[in-house]
């Protein structure tokens, strides 16, 4: 995805990678910051496992390249093994070893926190929080977004990529898989390196680490056309997110004692709500004892 018809290499705006004096022009051209979700965990045997965050950040990087803004260095660690992601472990992983880099929810959603903590107090304008990592997790980030907003100037929007993947795969409309052709396709355009398709198994051989069946349907071409498509889209919420700034707007989330504090009187009491938490414990389907899977899905600490 770099730009063509060019001999400079594309422009920095990879926050980890940039010097100050990049950052300071960077901020003064577009005070956006875009923030990358996502973990390793299996996505088939012909996709590299950190998938998830490494197609969020290279769509932010090609969104900042593009339109303006700065990418925060990309957050490999997201919720797994609770509810309904052992059920789905269980029945697209199995009891291989699942190299995972998984974290709790309660975890997870902290840190976002922090993360906007830190685009407040550097006067950030507006904040795209994109997971590409899916199961209840994003409806859940939406919540957590809804009950800052009130404490922050900085405007924000959290999503899955699927949801900026507008009109989506070819034929198929807008939505996201796990390691099948939407985000096969994606990785292919976005990170070449990290999808090798002489990896697919051949005939019917289920479940193989977390691979989609339709995975072989996958293309480059399709990629690059919903890469296109996700980048114009979100370029159009940076722009609405910009023109909502309220600078009269409180700023309540300054400190690490603010976070805290916000984390212990809005978040915990709406935590045995959020749906990552929630998963499937009142059904009868989850792993067996044996199972690998078992022994985090059904965690005593904020359940309701
Ligand atoms: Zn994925």
């Amino acid at each position: 995805m770099e730009d063509i018809n060019t001999d400079q290499p594309p422009r920095e705006v990879r926050w980890e990678r940039m010097f100050p004096h990049q950052l300071e022009a960077a901020f003064a051209e577009c005070p956006a910051l875009y923030l990358a979700y996502g973990l390793c965990e299996p996505h088939g045997p012909h996709c590299s496992l950190g998938l998830d965050a490494l197609k969020a950040h290279a769509i932010l990087v090609a969104l900042a390249r593009r339109h303006g803004g700065i990418v925060a260095p990309p957050d490999y660690w997201h919720v797994h093994e609770i509810g309904r992601f052992a059920i789905w472990g269980v029945k697209h992983v199995g009891e291989g070893k699942p190299w995972l880099t998984a974290l709790p929810p309660w975890m997870h959603f902290k840190n976002v926190c922090y993360h906007i903590r830190m685009a407040e107090v550097l006067e950030f304008r507006a904040a795209i929080l994109l997971t590409g990592h899916y199961g209840p997790n994003w409806t859940d980030l939406k919540t957590l977004i809804d009950l800052i907003q009130p404490f922050v100037k900085v405007r924000l929007f959290g999503l899955p990529e699927f949801e900026a993947n507008q009109p989506g795969f070819p034929g198929d409309g807008a939505d996201g898989d796990h390691a099948g052709k939407v985000e096969t396709s994606l990785l292919w355009a976005l990170e070449p390196d990290c999808v090798d398709m002489r990896m697919l198994p051949e005939g019917e051989e289920y479940p193989v680490f977390g691979m989609g069946r339709d995975a072989q349907e996958s293309s480059l071409a399709a990629g690059q056309q919903m890469v296109a498509d996700i980048v114009r889209w979100l370029a159009a919420k940076q722009r609405e997110l910009l023109a909502a700034y309220d600078p009269g707007a409180p700023s309540g989330l300054r400190t690490f004692d603010d976070v805290e504090a916000f984390w212990a009187g809005e978040v915990v009491p709406r935590l045995p709500r959020f749906k990552s938490l929630r998963g499937s414990w009142t059904q009868a389907d989850g792993p067996p004892p044996a199972s690998r899977w078992y022994e985090n899905w059904l965690p005593k600490t904020y359940r309701a």
